[in-house]
């Protein structure tokens, strides 16, 4: 039996431990923290999953898959993670990203529709928009559960026969003669195969240093909403929001009480590492996204109830890092998910196992290769 150890069980090493237990490997899964923190990328009550990806019809394929895994992994863990509530990206026909949508959902053959201006203001009221702006909705987009996602695959994970390590950072981390020797809280651990997934925190693992990942910070904001139900899943999709002002994704009301907001406008500073991360926002960045709310969002008060920071890896391109590890042999990272990792990651999960079981996967990554950037 192959013995892999799982560096980091953020989101994308928690579906790969749970994927690599379901092949029948015996896992060590390692981390910092608990299942769920909220100190790096795979927290904040909500994630966007959407199929029209403005990022390139490419990722379709993975999406789709990525889909039919989030549905076995609720079946698996008796959990609710995924609900399609669809998608609205909006803006001017001529914004980069609703161009981008429009043109992933045509050649990927996807269901879309798209609302003109009177349309859009009569469907979906929840969002100001401007003479001439248009809504594409994508019926496959919905929202995911990001904490009990992390917990239902490790969970899954340990009854497949996992060992879920919380609370064991990894200090050291040396290749052998025929393995990895992993070294947590002052014991040694030798695998065959060692797959490291530790999101923002990557360049603080010696064989990781040279990689091109930076730590930035991703503030949320949530705005209570004056009218609830008109602001629940069941009535308002997910959405990716440009406008001249103001960029965000924004996602439906999860608590009964607040919609919430990331800005994209704002950029995402860089954080000295990720055990930087401020535990709130600055005060400029919280009245910028309080103009953008009481500029877009008419049906809430623009003023947040509730803030979250998070950490996570950029990469220069801002598409993720996964493959084997250049220079060294049993060793896959999986790292610099770049804000838009989550919806996919049991995808990457399932690719992650493949890496360390077969030593190539049947899915087209060849595009995520370290080795597109000079180490
Ligand atoms: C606010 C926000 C909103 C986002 N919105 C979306 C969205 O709507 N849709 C979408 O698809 N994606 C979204 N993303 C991106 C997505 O959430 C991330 O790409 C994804 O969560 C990355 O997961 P990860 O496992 O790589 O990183 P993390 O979740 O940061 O996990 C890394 C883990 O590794 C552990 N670790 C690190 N070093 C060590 C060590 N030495 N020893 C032990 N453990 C270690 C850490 O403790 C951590 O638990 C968003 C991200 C943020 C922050």
């Amino acid at each position: 039996m192959t013995r892999v150890a799982v560096i980091g069980t953020g989101v994308i090493g928690a579906m790969t431990t749970w994927r690599l237990a379901l092949r029948g490997a015996e896992v060590l899964a390692f981390d910092a923290y608990g299942p769920g923190h909220d100190r790096g990328a795979s927290a904040g009550e909500s994630r966007i999953f959407r199929t029209a990806y403005k990022e390139g019809a490419a990722y379709v394929p993975l999406l789709q898959r990525a889909e039919a895994l989030w549905r076995d992994l609720e079946r698996d863990a008796g959990a609710d993670l995924l609900t399609l509530c669809g998608g609205l990206t909006i803006g001017a026909p001529d914004n980069p990203d609703v161009a981008a949508v429009r043109r992933c959902a045509e050649e990927a053959g996807l269901d879309h529709e798209v609302l003109d201006t009177a349309q859009a203001r009569k469907r979906f009221p929840q969002h100001r928009i401007d003479d001439g702006e248009i809504m594409v909705l994508d019926p496959a987009a919905g929202v995911l559960r990001p904490e009990p996602s992390v917990q239902a695959a490790l969970r899954s994970a340990e009854e497949a026969g996992a060992r879920v390590l919380p609370y064991h950072p990894v200090t050291d981390a040396v290749e052998t003669a025929d393995g990895w020797r992993i070294t947590s809280n002052g014991t040694a651990f030798d695998v065959d195969h060692v797959i490291f997934a530790p999101g923002p925190w990557a360049r603080q693992l010696a064989p990781l240093r040279s990689l091109p990942v930076e730590a930035r910070l991703i503030t949320a904001y949530w705005f209570a909403a004056r009218d609830v139900a008109a602001h629940t899943p069941d009535a308002l999709p997910i959405a990716i929001r440009r406008h001249p002002e103001a960029g965000f994704s924004c996602f439906p009301a999860l608590d009964g009480a607040a919609i919430k907001i990331v800005p994209h406008h704002l950029g995402w500073p860089d954080l000295n590492g990720p055990d930087a991360l401020p535990r709130s926002s600055a005060p400029e960045h919280a009245r910028a996204a309080s103009a953008a709310a009481a500029r877009l969002l008419p049906g809430v008060t623009p003023h947040p109830i509730r803030v979250g920071t998070f950490a996570e890896g950029f990469t220069p391109d801002e598409h993720a890092l996964l493959g084997p590890l250049p220079g060294h042999r049993r060793a896959t990272v999986m790292t610099g998910f770049s804000g838009h990792g989550f919806k996919l990651a049991p995808a990457f999960g399932e690719i992650g196992a493949d890496l360390a079981l077969d030593g190539g996967t049947a899915h087209d990554v060849a595009a995520l290769s370290p080795t597109r950037f000079p180490l």
